[in-house]
């Protein structure tokens, strides 16, 4: 965690958010911490926007199938190949969800920004995340269901998980000049 103001995190909220009419709810819930919005618009994601965004990056494509067969194993299942295998195949499905009707991008500003919007959606599958976080509130999906189903687990909401991955995220969906500077009033109080 770095001491800086103006750290930055990329959230998006995943269709089934908007289509669940969640969009209001959800950006209370950040603007709630005295977290800053900095940039927000609806965007519809082409293929290759939401192929930029879930990168082929071997390190995240790991550690996304690493968590799933963790997952597997936990409920007593075999996990469906090799943890880049499975990373793979959920990027596959990532890119036709986030690509299957508009989301809401956002930057989200402030003192531990990162880790305080984490910490605020719960952890990736909604069954496993607490009451009070905006996946264990707003969802009951599951592994069970996601994998059954040939889907990725809908969590209604995407967010950067480190300073790196979100500095990367944001230049996929916003220009320099989209992002904005102002001071809201309360941060006379928050920063003092
Ligand atoms: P996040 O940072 O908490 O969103 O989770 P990851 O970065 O590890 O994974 C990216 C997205 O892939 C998640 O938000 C889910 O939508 C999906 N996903 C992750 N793991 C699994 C899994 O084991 N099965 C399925 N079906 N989808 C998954
Ligand atoms: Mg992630």
């Amino acid at each position: 965690m770095s001491n800086s103001l103006s750290e930055k995190s990329l959230v998006l909220l995943k269709p089934d958010t908007v289509q669940r009419g969640l969009v209001g709810e959800i950006i209370t819930r950040f603007e709630q911490t005295g977290l800053k919005i900095v940039a927000m618009k609806m965007a519809y994601a082409s293929k290759e926007l939401a192929g930029k965004h879930y990168a082929e990056d071997e390190k995240w494509l790991l550690s996304v199938g690493e968590k799933a067969s963790k997952a597997a194993m936990s409920r007593g299942e075999k996990p469906a190949g090799t943890p880049l295998e499975i990373g793979k195949r959920i990027r596959t499905q990532l890119m036709d969800y986030i690509s299957m009707s508009p989301v809401v991008a956002i930057v989200i500003e402030g003192h531990n920004a990162v880790l305080t919007v984490r910490k605020l959606i719960g952890p990736t599958s909604p069954e496993n995340a607490q009451p009070g976080t905006i996946r264990g509130d707003f969802s009951h999906e599951t592994y069970v269901m996601a994998d059954s189903r040939g889907r990725p687990i809908q969590n209604l909401i995407h967010a950067s998980e480190s300073t790196a991955e979100a500095e990367r995220e944001i230049k996929i969906w916003f220009r320099k000049d989209e992002i904005h500077s102002y001071i809201r009033v309360d941060e006379g109080l928050i920063y003092r």
